[in-house]
């Protein structure tokens, strides 16, 4: 059983050193617990706050285990009534390619309906906190004009189609032109505009003639600092993520929280972060809407699979350098 472990807290960017590579006995199930291969490893921006012992909404990896991670998984060995062997199962289970579970923590997945990585994406986590966040808190109108970055990602490129479904408006912001022809081409965006350009602010701006109405929060930075000024009155900012400060955490920066103030008095914004699992509720609302629109092509995925568990941390590095293209997923076994 290969595991990959966390061997030492980054204060930037998390590099090889990092991580340990260990190689254990396979674990044995008990009573009511299943042995699972791990098919897949879900990659994910919230591992970075795990690496760190910072106070966070959940607990940090200890130095020494295993690394954190959602895992779709085919069960070997089961001692329980509700799994039978070749049975694949959405867990928990972390970097590893082995691992024993408790049945109870796990959805058994049909891979005859939909790929089983996509419990890992558009049918999973990310797109569930595209959904929930979006229209609990974004609450498109037809005719709003929604903007997004990351929007090429797993959690983005959710939100800007989700946004279309409502009637409104999709701007998305990405790196680089190839992201960016994708989102017109593939995801249907009616306007996208490239954060590494020169000139972005200007371009977004353009791209935004009405203003922004939504503007869904997944990096922060100078994304954030070109979208401040198109906010329109009443505005709303779900905050999901901002992934621009992962690997910065203590960056000393002007501030600019007396100018923030200012607009969300004079604008009356509404910014207001959010963890996913506190909107479990809509969960399954979410599965039939979701596979609603994936069965009728109102949206689509991209996901970005790496072969290897020993590739895991280089691509996990890369995901906060948006090296990545479309939901970043390791091949396991
Ligand atoms: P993505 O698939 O979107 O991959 C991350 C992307 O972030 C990169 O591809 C890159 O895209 C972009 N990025 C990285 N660094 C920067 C930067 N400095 N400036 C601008 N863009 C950057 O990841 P996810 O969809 O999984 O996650 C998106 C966000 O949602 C993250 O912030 C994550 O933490 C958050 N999240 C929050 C949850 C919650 O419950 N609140 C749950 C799940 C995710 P590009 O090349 O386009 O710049």
């Amino acid at each position: 059983n290969l595991r990959v472990l966390l061997a030492k807290r980054p204060q930037g960017a998390p590099t090889a050193e990092h991580f340990r590579f260990e190689e254990t006995q396979l674990p044995e199930p008990s009573e009511g617990q299943v042995l699972l291969k791990i098919l897949y490893l879900s990659l994910d921006p919230y591992m970075r706050g795990r690496m760190s012992d910072a106070k966070s909404y959940a607990k940090p990896v200890e130095l020494g285990d295993v690394m954190e991670g959602g895992t779709v998984a085919e069960v070997v060995e089961s001692r329980s009534e509700a799994f039978k062997p070749g049975d694949i199962v959405l867990s928990h289970s972390g970097w590893q390619s082995f691992a024993v579970a408790d049945a109870k923590g796990l959805r058994k997945l049909d891979p005859a309906t939909v790929p089983v990585t996509t419990a890992l994406g558009i049918m999973g986590m990310p797109g569930f906190t595209a959904y929930s966040g979006l229209l609990t808190i974004g609450q498109p109108k037809p005719g709003e004009t929604v903007a997004v970055a990351a929007a090429s990602g797993a959690v983005g490129s959710a939100v800007g189609q989700i946004a279309r479904i409502k009637g409104a408006r999709a701007v998305g912001i990405a790196g680089g032109p190839e992201k960016c022809a994708f989102m017109r081409d593939e995801l249907g965006f009616d306007a996208v505009v490239d954060h590494k350009a020169a000139d972005f602010a200007e371009r977004l701006a353009a791209a935004c003639p009405d203003g922004i109405d939504v503007y869904f929060e997944n990096v922060g930075g100078h994304v954030w600092d070109a979208v401040m000024p198109l906010l329109n009155e009443f505005a709303r900012v779900p905050v999901c993520g901002l992934i621009a400060q992962y690997n910065t955490p203590e960056a000393k920066e002007a501030d600019r929280l007396p100018a923030l103030m200012r607009s969300v008095l004079t604008r009356s914004l509404s910014i207001r972060g959010f963890i996913q699992r506190e909107f479990m509720d809509q969960r399954r609302q979410f599965y039939t809407d979701m596979s609603e629109w994936i069965a009728s092509d109102r949206v689509r995925y991209r996901e970005d699979i790496v072969d290897g568990l020993r590739n895991a941390p280089e691509a996990f590095k890369g995901l906060l350098e948006g090296r990545n293209f479309g939901k970043l997923i390791i091949k396991v076994a």
